[in-house]
């Protein structure tokens, strides 16, 4: 899964991709990911880990992880050619969700490229970059379809669609504030559209505001209001904190440095677990001696599919997952009372994964 880093220059993207990238998870752990200097892999936070591995008496613990992109250089424009222009747009195709980083910090040592802070003009900017280029997108698709609607009249209906989203784009809409069947969803997800992508506002507030969850922020307001019209999500960050966090070495640290000040949870965990559930995700969990470790899968996945991401072998040679609640095996304490008491199920290929599953996979090699 890989969200890309978006947002005008000066707001604050380099300093939270910096913190990302500090914060980073163990490279060797995760070698399908793909390391390049704008690409940051960060360990998704997961408490159950910790009380597994007590459990387990593990050797190590293995987070799952996230890739955050940086997509630097857009700007008003951009979808004319200006800045990095299309090869910008280009990388945005390519991430799963939008992390959209918005200043709602003033800072009279840094310049705002419009001038002055005002996070809906400066959403409306880009959103409108991005938009610009998914007309060009449809106006094609339509072009070539109206050519070949002629020959086949069964292409009306989807031309007609796909003429109902340009409406929507041409009164300077995103497309994910349209809602759509299931099926219209597929193909809307198949024209990998720019505006259709889920987007997180990412409202980057001075450490002051940081506390309160920026109730007092009347910028961050804006932004959630005009959030709430897309059914996007908001995260308060403030990218000079979470710099900070990420230089410091221990957990224990980072949490009291937190405490000091007021918070719970750093941004960057928001933006993580934010990341995970707008995105449609859940993990699973394996134990043992040597390591416990989370797995990402979509919500609905089902076992064998699951267990593929362990190794393609599983998926292949399945046979049956044992399968426990995370609850469940806290509750109890061992997996052996575990199974006296019935709890661990024996489950087939049609058994769709959940969220905090402790699983051991059966499979025929
Ligand atoms: P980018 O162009 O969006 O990547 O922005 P940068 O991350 O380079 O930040 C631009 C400037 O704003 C830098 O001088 C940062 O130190 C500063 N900056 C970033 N985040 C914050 C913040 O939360 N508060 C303040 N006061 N300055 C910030």
């Amino acid at each position: 899964m890989k969200l890309g880093i978006v947002g005008l220059p000066n707001v604050g993207k380099s300093t939270l991709f910096n913190a990302i990238t500090q914060a980073g998870a163990e490279s060797a752990n995760y070698p399908f990911c793909t390391i390049e200097p704008n690409v940051g892999v960060v360990s998704v936070p997961d408490e159950r880990l910790d009380k597994l591995k007590e459990l387990y008496d593990s050797k190590k613990i293995v987070p799952t992880a996230i890739e955050f992109c940086d997509i630097a250089g857009l700007v008003r424009g951009a979808s004319k050619g200006e800045g990095l222009g299309n090869k910008f747009l280009s990388h945005i195709r390519e991430v799963d969700a939008i992390v959209h980083v918005v200043r709602c910090f003033e800072d009279p040592n840094v310049v705002h490229v419009d001038g002055n802070v005002d996070p809906l003009r400066d959403i409306e900017t880009i959103n409108l970059e991005l938009i610009f280029s998914d007309i060009e997108i449809l106006e094609r698709r339509i072009q070539k379809g109206s050519k070949a609607a002629r020959a086949d009249k069964s292409l009306a209906a989807e031309l007609e669609f796909l003429k109902e989203i340009l409406a929507v784009l041409e009164d300077s809409k995103c497309v994910r504030t349209m809602s759509f069947t299931e099926e219209q969803q597929i193909f809307v997800d198949s024209l990998n559209l720019l505006t259709s992508k889920p987007v997180i506002y990412a409202t980057n507030v001075c450490e002051d505001d940081l506390a309160d969850e920026a109730a007092n922020n009347e910028l961050v307001n804006r932004v959630r209001e005009y959030a709430a019209t897309e059914s996007a999500e908001v995260v308060v960050v403030c990218a000079q904190i979470e710099a900070e966090i990420a230089e410091l070495d221990t957990d224990e640290e980072k949490k009291e440095f937190l405490e000091t000040l007021g918070l719970e949870q750093s941004g960057l965990d928001k933006l993580i677990k934010s990341s995970y559930a707008l995105l449609g995700l859940v993990s699973y969990l394996t134990a043992g001696p040597q390591e416990v470790r989370a797995w990402t899968i979509k919500v609905g996945t089902k076992a064998p599919a699951a267990g593929g991401k362990i190794h393609s072998d599983i998926e292949r040679g399945f046979i049956r997952a044992e399968t426990i609640a995370f609850n469940d095996l806290v509750n109890v304490g061992t997996m052996s009372a575990a199974k006296e008491k019935g709890l661990v199920k024996l489950e087939g290929k049609e058994y769709i994964v959940k969220d905090g599953d402790v699983i051991l996979f059966r499979f025929n090699v």
